[in-house]
């Protein structure tokens, strides 16, 4: 049996670049006021179909969709931010404290060609603000991102930043994009005729090399932008350049989902070979009532966990794992019931201990205890049962120390927490 296609195991081996992401995400977040929400893995499909737009491509061709028994259809969620939405509608959060802010870790399904950097099951890292329409509520976001990175001993990524603009002004930028498309209507991929009608903005995202060609010298919306837009824009602008962090403006940035408005960005990498994005964010200040709930203007981002931890694998050489402080050698079944013992009040104690219930010979637990980085063994044999002192033995040093039965489990504790 063998994994499906585009799903994978994340190995003991590799994990521990996963936990230090996660721990220095989790503390970064809390420091700066988020809370941390879980959301189901499982929705109704029409939350998705709703938020992230019928003519996207992860809505058209890259979601999970199936039937449940009794005819609901349901999808595994293929990002967080609908469903976080959906939470804060649900539970009527907006009603005893507007302002909200959330991050959770957790994996999603998009059906894409799997290849290095992408999946058909990824994790993200994800953040979200309700109920602060502010740019600086942006820049605080962006500059979360850049904190982190930098806190992983990342450079070399670069935040590529937007506006898309708002209902205000994007009807204005919408004829003007047509009327581009429509001069260079034979030039484009059939989906993108119909996206045409349908949602001209998407045509600038279409990932066909010809498509692209055509659409060289398209209108931006940063050109089309409300005085509103224009100034929130500015000051996303102006204080990501107090603060330092770097970034670019790039016009044609448009990302893949449609509730967006105002600032939108990803940050990029060149580590990575075709898979550039390791992050992607935006403002989404018309989707809570889109959904169903008041008009809250919100705003968040996800991060790729996968691709984080593919660009940090590049960087740091795989180590072993530590070791354990203690290794029990134990000889024989009475020594094995003294060695189980011990190992879970240790254990318990705070002190990692191990030890092996195969009755192998002394050579044998000896290389095992080298194998695993052992930093002390603990010989239990039969001599020294009858003796009533077991040996402890640093690995580091060699040195040997006899240690009586009466009281073992103390000295242990002293001798080990004081090295
Ligand atoms: P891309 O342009 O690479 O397809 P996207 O715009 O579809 O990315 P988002 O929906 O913004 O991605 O998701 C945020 C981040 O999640 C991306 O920047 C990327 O790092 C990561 N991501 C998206 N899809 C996948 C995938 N199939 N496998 C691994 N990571 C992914
Ligand atoms: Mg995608």
């Amino acid at each position: 049996m063998q994994t499906i296609r585009g799903f994978r195991d994340i190995l003991p081996e590799q994990i521990r670049l996963w936990q230090k992401v996660e721990n220095l995400a989790v503390d970064l977040f809390t420091a700066f006021g988020y809370e941390e929400i879980r959301i189901p893995i499982l929705e109704k499909t029409g939350l998705f179909a709703r938020s992230i737009g019928e003519t996207t491509d992860i809505v058209e061709k890259e979601m999970y969709t199936f039937d449940d028994r009794n005819g609901d259809k349901l999808t595994l969620r293929p990002e967080a931010t609908a469903s976080i939405c959906r939470a804060y509608i649900q539970h009527k959060m907006y009603a005893t404290e507007p302002v909200r802010k959330f991050y959770m870790t957790g994996p999603m399904f998009r059906r894409e060609r799997p290849q290095k950097g992408r999946y058909r099951q990824f994790y993200q890292i994800d953040a979200e603000v309700f109920g602060l329409d502010a740019a600086y509520v942006d820049c605080e976001l962006i500059f979360l991102l850049n904190e982190l990175f930098q806190r992983l001993g990342l450079s070399g990524l670069t935040a590529h930043i937007n506006s898309l603009g708002c209902p205000e002004c994007r009807p204005r930028f919408t004829r003007a994009l047509l009327d581009f498309l429509e001069a260079r209507k034979q030039d484009l991929c059939d989906i993108c005729t119909r996206r045409m009608d349908r949602n001209p903005l998407r045509v600038l995202d279409c990932k066909v090399q010809t498509c692209q060609t055509a659409l060289t010298g398209a209108p931006a919306t940063v050109d089309y932008l409300c005085p509103a837009c224009e100034d929130h824009f500015k000051t996303v602008k102006t204080t990501l350049e107090k603060q330092g962090v770097d970034f670019s403006v790039d016009k044609s940035l448009v990302r893949g989902l449609d509730y967006y408005t105002r600032t939108a960005w990803e940050i990029q990498t060149t580590s990575l070979g075709a898979q550039s994005a390791v992050a992607g964010g935006g403002r989404y200040d018309g989707l809570v009532k889109e959904l169903g709930g008041p008009d809250t203007p919100a705003i968040g981002f996800a991060i790729g966990f996968d691709r984080l931890v593919e660009i940090m694998e590049q960087l740091t050489p795989a180590s072993a794992p530590p070791g354990p402080d203690l290794f029990i050698v134990a000889l024989g079944d009475p020594a094995m019931e003294l060695a189980y013992h011990l190992c879970c009040d240790l254990n318990q104690a705070g002190i990692r201990t191990d030890t092996d219930f195969r009755g192998k010979s002394l050579k044998a637990l000896m290389k095992r205890a080298d194998k695993l980085n052992a930093r002390y063994v603990l010989i239990a044999g039969q001599a020294e049962l009858a003796e009533n002192a077991l040996i402890l033995r640093n690995m580091q040093t060699k040195e040997q120390v006899s240690i009586p039965m009466d009281g073992l489990r103390r000295k242990i504790e002293t001798l080990l927490k004081n090295k």
